[in-house]
């Protein structure tokens, strides 16, 4: 019997399409795609940004889908997350949409009043979509799975944010899901990469601490063997590290620093300093 299909939907951020001419990755679904195929779903990730035949697409595979995703930041992406999902709610209207991204995890209540929202993920997604689509097999209630807030006899409920843990997750397997040849920007050459997530400080007008406040770094060897799999398997020539707070341990930057001057790999790197 053949798996079912989970729909991964990475929104527009702009109103213009094609006015940026290079895209990260989609960070927020990646790690999902791989959770769920850890139950022997299979997760379909379409990224309306780099994909211009990203309705024909959803159309195709809706008919065999348990369940759809849906990720959007604040500002145009839930604009154009939720033309998608009307799309959807058209068609099949019997296929639970699960929101997820800073939008649903800062404002989880007020996500899941949404008539296109059956479920706000709030936080790291990687174990509650699990949960959920266990739930949609058939084996629990929305009501016992942490950090989502969903509709229940038309109330809302939170169910509260999940212990936050430590989420360092491998990105080797990305390109299982992506066509990485779609991201790449022949004049930069650049990868966007994460070599840890999480800061421990809790600025007050910082989102961070909605998602996690533990500071999760990976090994910088794990670090280099992610960074040489893409360099070496699509010639990515720049690394712009998108961590939370890469210079949170400066001893660690210069060890970075170190491995990558040492693995000659001829590639240069940026970083946000706070
Ligand atoms: S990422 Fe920067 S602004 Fe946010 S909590 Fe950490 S130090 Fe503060």
């Amino acid at each position: 019997m053949p798996s079912q299909k989970v729909l991964l939907i990475y929104p527009l951020l702009n109103r213009t399409k094609g006015e940026r001419d290079y895209h990260w990755f989609p960070f927020s679904v990646l790690p999902i795609a791989k959770s769920l195929r850890e139950l022997n779903l299979e997760p379909i990730v379409v990224d309306r940004r780099v994909e211009p035949e990203s309705i024909e697409t959803i159309k195709g595979h809706l008919q065999d889908s348990l369940m759809v995703g849906i990720s959007a930041l604040s500002g145009y992406q839930i604009t154009d997350g939720l033309h998608v999902a009307k799309i959807i709610r058209g068609l099949r209207p019997d296929v639970p949409i699960v929101w997820g991204g800073w939008h649903s995890t800062i404002l989880p209540e007020e996500t899941a009043q949404d008539s296109c929202v059956d479920v706000a993920v709030a936080g790291r997604g990687e174990d509650a979509i699990k949960d959920i689509a266990r739930s949609y097999l058939g084996a629990k209630g929305l009501g016992s799975i942490k950090g989502i807030a969903f509709s229940d006899d038309k109330e809302v409920r939170f169910t509260g944010y999940r212990e936050t843990k430590q989420f360092v997750d491998d990105v080797r397997g990305y390109d299982d899901f992506i066509d990485v040849k779609r991201y790449i920007n022949p004049k930069t050459m650049a990868i966007g990469y994460f070599s840890g997530h999480g800061c421990s400080f809790k600025c007050g007008f910082c989102s961070r601490h909605f998602m996690t406040n533990k500071y999760s770094p990976k090994p910088i060897e794990r670090v280099m063997d992610e960074l040489a799999y893409y360099i070496t398997k699509y010639g990515f020539k720049h690394i712009h590290f998108q961590d939370d707070n890469l210079f949170l341990d400066i001893r660690r930057v210069i060890e970075l620093s170190k491995a990558i001057v040492n693995a000659d790999h001829d590639v240069s790197w940026w970083a946000n300093v706070r």
